[in-house]
């Protein structure tokens, strides 16, 4: 008997008839459902806490600003002296400066020098900017009226003291440190940082600066991988390559579940003879190979390696990328203790045509032209160089999409993943 090869059929590339392809919301709603923080906590100051996820919600230990101040140099003086028109003031001896304040009370009918941040000498309600008066050092005069309390700042009128300012599973800012500073705190609890360990895995891999056989390609995963961990703020664990070999890889799994709180492979994770990582997973029982309707990049082994989670994300460093920032990012933030975490989306109108099929959601390497969105020439997932060309990723929808210039298409920019 001949062997012939199975007949091409025409839609040998449409999702299999009766097979359930989970949808990705579907997906990522199992993930939120299932994951909860793992890492400890320790308290930190805040020179260390940029990035940070708050383990606790902090209240402001003080009010912002603690006293009524001036917010302009100025005149300070007392709203119910104010007519309308034209008048003159006498001037009090000394001034209120910010770190000096005036010593007293100012007298009925006067008004004191205030410079910015002063704290209000007490009688002053009302301050007058200095380019609205002329003074000869003795007086001031101006017109009224004045309105009550104006280019004054209320104590407390930015934060008052016990007002909860920040809440637990925040990812600290460079603003909020000012805010935790200005009210008065030095050291926040925060989580310990995710680690995350990064696998690769295929014989045909070589390592970059190695002389690579004719048949080997370059590690391109694994670099990629660890800078975006670093980029989502944890810690990257770089375990190295793993050879397409099931004792050795359990090996790198044994010695990565040892070093890190989740474990990130990339390849070998489909049901082929050389996918090593599935049937290591499914020998766990704890393995679900997750067909999602997604592309580039299915399928995602998901399991548990000695009760460390494993993604086993698709070799395809497209694939793999997508997959991480779709499915793993925002897995890893609730493992890290920073809660589900949205991706940034843009809605802007395309430069581009595509008439999209049902079925699949679609993600297309993408940026910007003149405000328009325009995508990668090709949408092969062995493309590298469009990962570096993109500034971010379109989102098509799970539904079949008739895009021309001008249709307004879903952008997430790397930054929108967290990159
Ligand atoms: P796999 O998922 O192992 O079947 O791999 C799918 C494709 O991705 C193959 O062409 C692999 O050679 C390629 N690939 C797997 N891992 C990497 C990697 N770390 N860097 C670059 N390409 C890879
Ligand atoms: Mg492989």
């Amino acid at each position: 008997m001949t062997l012939t090869p199975p007949p091409l059929k025409n839609d040998c590339f449409a999702l299999p008839p009766g097979t359930h392809w989970t949808p990705v919301d579907e997906a990522l709603a199992e993930l939120q459902a299932r994951l909860h923080a793992v890492t400890g906590m320790e308290t930190v100051s805040l020179d260390a806490a940029l990035d940070r996820v708050l383990a606790e919600d902090v209240v402001a230990a003080r009010s912002n600003p603690p006293q009524p101040n001036t917010a302009v140099d100025g005149y300070g003086l007392r709203h119910a002296d104010i007519v309308e028109g034209p008048q003159v003031l006498p001037l009090v001896d000394g001034r209120s400066a910010a770190g000096a304040p005036f010593d007293g009370v100012l007298p009925a009918g006067h008004a004191v020098r205030v410079l910015t941040g002063a704290t209000l000498p007490e009688g002053v309600d009302t301050v007058i900017l200095q380019e609205d008066v002329t003074t000869n050092g003795a007086e001031i005069a101006f017109h009224g009226p004045l309105k009550n309390g104006a280019n004054t700042r209320k104590a407390g009128e930015d934060v008052a003291a016990g007002d909860v300012i920040l809440s637990m599973g925040r990812v600290l800012t460079p603003a909020d440190l000012a805010l935790l500073s200005a009210t008065g705190t030095a050291e926040v609890q925060v989580r310990k940082r995710l680690r995350v360990a990064v696998v690769s895995t295929g014989d045909e891999l070589a390592e970059p600066g190695s002389v690579a056989r004719a048949d080997q390609i370059y590690d391109a995963n694994r670099p990629m991988l660890c800078a975006m961990i670093r980029r989502f703020g944890f810690e990257a664990v770089d375990m190295g390559r793993a050879p397409d070999d099931r004792a050795k890889l359990s090996a790198f799994l044994d010695g990565a579940a040892a070093r890190a709180d989740v474990i990130l492979t990339s390849g070998g994770a489909s049901a082929g003879d050389e996918d090593h990582l599935s049937a290591l997973l499914n020998e766990t029982g704890s393995m679900t190979l997750w067909r999602i309707a997604i592309k580039p990049g299915r399928p995602l082994a998901l399991g548990l390696w000695q009760g460390t989670p494993v993604f086993g994300l698709p070799g395809n460093p497209v694939a793999a990328m997508v997959c991480t920032l779709v499915f793993a990012r925002p897995a890893m933030g609730l493992l890290a203790g920073q809660g589900w975490q949205e991706p940034m989306r843009l809605l802007l109108p395309a430069a581009f045509s595509k008439n999209k099929k049902p079925g699949r959601r679609e993600y297309l390497r993408a940026r910007l032209v003149d405000g328009a969105v325009e995508v990668f020439q090709s949408e092969g997932s062995g493309r590298i160089s469009g990962l570096s060309w993109a500034t971010g990723l379109v989102e098509l929808p799970d539904e079949a999409a008739v895009i021309a210039p001008g249709t307004p298409v879903t952008f997430i920019p790397y930054e929108g993943f967290g990159l």
